[in-house]
């Protein structure tokens, strides 16, 4: 059994097929997903991903203002986001962090709002899903000064940072959630680092619809591919998949205390 520990299936990507992609899932072998709620908070973005996983008992949730909607986080949101998380299904806070690549929300405002989340969330007693893209240092930073509770419990998930971020991330306690991007051809840097992460630390994603994993590339991506990221990540460990998806959906279950 797979578990996809990241995706977006509660996206309009999904509309015309959402079921059939859960039930493709579930023949192939994955058992739990992710579910990650982003999107402007005032929008009912987050109520739909709620929703999807109170429909579904294989469908977990986590709710957060992505880097990007950082701008938009408020009083309110806040509010709305500590509400839903009350729901069947809701196990984290996230995605939250850090995106300087696209830069959709100033800087300042991204990082104010990243701290804020991580404070809520240790309140609330959830793990967190890190999101960080070009600005490993300031991740780092924060969750080593602001985010500096023994109980500080988290995901990086779609890794695809430095050797150095993975053994910050491993010393803070967190896990490492590789995505189809292990599967690029172009990806040999990040297969070393993923050869350094401890077998008890790994998780698997798919991140969809993004990120199609080899052979998929070019097509929407869905929870069912997963197993294409296990496959890849036995190899780099030298297991086979069967093993590889046992010590990863362990792994969640586990962090998840399910
Ligand atoms: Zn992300
Ligand atoms: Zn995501």
């Amino acid at each position: 059994m797979y578990i996809d520990s990241h995706a977006h299936v509660d996206g309009t990507e999904f509309d015309a097929d959402r079921e059939e992609v859960i039930e493709r899932a579930r023949a192939a072998g994955v058992s739990k997903i992710l579910n990650v709620g982003t999107g402007d908070p005032h929008s009912g973005a987050l109520e739909r991903a709620v929703e999807l996983g109170r429909m579904h008992e294989s469908v977990y949730t986590a709710i957060g203002t992505h880097p990007h909607d950082a701008r938009l986080y408020d009083d309110q949101a806040e509010e709305k986001i500590k509400t839903l998380t009350k729901f069947k299904n809701v196990i984290a806070w996230g995605e939250i962090g850090l995106d300087f690549h696209y830069d959709n929300s100033p800087r300042d405002v991204q990082i104010a709002v990243f701290k804020r989340q991580l404070h809520t969330a240790h309140e609330c007693n959830l793990p967190v899903v890190i999101h960080t893209r070009e600005a490993e240092s300031e991740t780092v930073e924060i969750l080593k000064s602001d985010y500096a509770d023994a109980k500080r419990r988290g995901i990086f998930h779609c890794f695809s940072g430095s050797l150095d971020l993975a053994r910050n991330a491993i010393e803070l306690g967190f896990m490492i959630s590789f995505s189809g991007i292990i599967t690029f051809k172009k990806a040999d840097e990040l297969r070393a680092v993923a050869k350094e992460v401890p077998l008890d630390r790994l998780l698997i994603e798919t991140d969809c619809p993004y990120l199609s994993p080899i052979p998929y590339r070019g097509k929407r991506n869905e929870p069912a591919y997963v197993v294409e990221v296990a496959r890849c990540l036995a190899g780099i460990h030298g297991i086979d998949i069967e093993e590889m998806a046992h010590i990863t959906s362990q792994n969640f279950g586990s962090f998840f205390h399910l």
